[in-house]
């Protein structure tokens, strides 16, 4: 199969991914426009990580699907194994599109609680603390099993993996110096982004 195909089907689960998160970037864009933000830890790192998310979700695949300017790192794989990576991407739809039904108006894309803030421990959340979070590790699996591209196929894997052991600690840290032991007791019963079922 030509990798053109794979491409369209990653630029799919990429455009579902984008529309169920734009409502949720809009109203956060709202929120901070009308100070309805009570605890804000956005700092250079935080902004350094978003960034370097930026790179490894949007810029890296878009200029291997658009351009010719990365061919030189494309490697192949077989058919059948880049089929199988529709199903981490159908599962990352789905549970991105679950997590934010469940966490609703309190999703926010930096470090931040807000003045209503709500802790959420259903749906999703009742077994796992950071589904959105396991939701990007399933789209980077799937980058690299439909974008046969060293750089751009590997891109979301290897900047997400620093976003995410550095960002986890402090939105748990944050999380607990708001929510005490409303939020210790629901980590002692929840994974963080393999399920747990009790
Ligand atoms: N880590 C979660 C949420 C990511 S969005 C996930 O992977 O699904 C980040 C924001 O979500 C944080 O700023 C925090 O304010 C909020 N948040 C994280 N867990 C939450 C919970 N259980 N209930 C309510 N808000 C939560």
């Amino acid at each position: 199969m030509s990798p053109n195909v794979f491409k369209i089907i990653f630029l799919i689960g990429w455009i579902a991914i984008e529309t169920i998160r734009a409502p949720h970037r809009k109203r956060n864009r709202a929120d901070r426009h009308q100070h309805r933000i009570s605890d804000n830890r956005l700092n250079a790192l935080e902004f350094s990580l978003a960034l370097l998310g930026f790179v490894g979700m949007h810029l890296l695949p878009i200029i291997y699907i658009f351009t010719p300017w990365l061919d030189f790192a494309n490697y192949q794989l077989p058919d059948w194994l880049a089929l199988i990576g529709i199903l981490p991407l159908a599962g990352s739809v789905w549970l991105l599109w679950r997590s934010h039904a469940d966490l609703g108006t309190n999703w926010s894309p930096t470090l931040e609680v807000r003045q209503e803030h709500k802790l959420v421990t259903n749906g999703v959340y009742q077994h796992l603390r950071h589904p959105i979070y396991a939701s990007v590790w399933l789209t980077g699996i799937a980058q690299a099993l439909l974008l046969h591209n060293w750089i751009a196929g590997l891109a979301l894997l290897v900047t997400f993996a620093p976003i995410y052991w550095l960002r986890v600690p402090r939105e748990e840290k944050m999380m607990l110096d708001n929510f005490g032991d409303e939020y210790r007791t629901y980590m002692n019963r929840t994974g963080g982004v393999i399920p747990k079922f009790n």
